[in-house]
């Protein structure tokens, strides 16, 4: 059974768009609970750490910079089966092959400018929850 969290980013494509708000309402109305919330502006290293899984990828100097240009907003989210069904809610990494309806599809604009993360797995919820929450934050 899935477990009922699962960790997001508003990526700083769509925070500098103005879309925070509309991209929140449409998370909250699609009946997830914000457990934790923050705006933070990463620097290199800090995004670096963050996607090191990509770190062997032709993409990931570009998403390094696209990541730490501005401010994003972080978020633990909850809902039953979390990770799939906010997965579903975001569609495809790229928005071209996003379905009608989705985040991305919606504010996203080029595979990389995709507008939101969303953890592919319980574990990586866990961990990038940790990453930007402390303990008292997210218990
Ligand atoms: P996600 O789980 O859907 O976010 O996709 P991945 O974990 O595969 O990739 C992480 C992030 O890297 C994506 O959300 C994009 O911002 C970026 N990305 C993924 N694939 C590509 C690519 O082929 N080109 C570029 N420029 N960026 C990519």
């Amino acid at each position: 059974m899935q477990g009922n969290r699962t960790f997001t980013m508003i990526k700083p494509d769509a925070v500098k768009a103005g879309k925070s708000g509309l991209i929140l309402d449409h998370i909250i109305k699609n009946g997830f609970e914000i457990r934790a919330m923050r705006l933070v502006h990463m620097n290199r290293r800090q995004a670096e750490a963050f996607y090191s899984i990509h770190k062997e990828r032709p993409f990931f100097d570009g998403l390094v910079t696209f990541m730490s240009s501005g401010p994003a907003i972080a978020a633990i989210l909850e809902k039953e089966n979390a990770v799939d069904s906010y997965r579903e809610l975001i569609g495809a990494t790229n928005p071209a092959n996003a379905a009608e309806g989705t985040i991305r599809k919606l504010y996203a604009t080029s595979i990389q400018e995709n507008a939101v993360h969303g953890s592919d797995a319980d574990e990586t919820a866990e961990q990038e929850g940790s990453f930007f929450f402390n303990y008292f934050e997210r218990v």
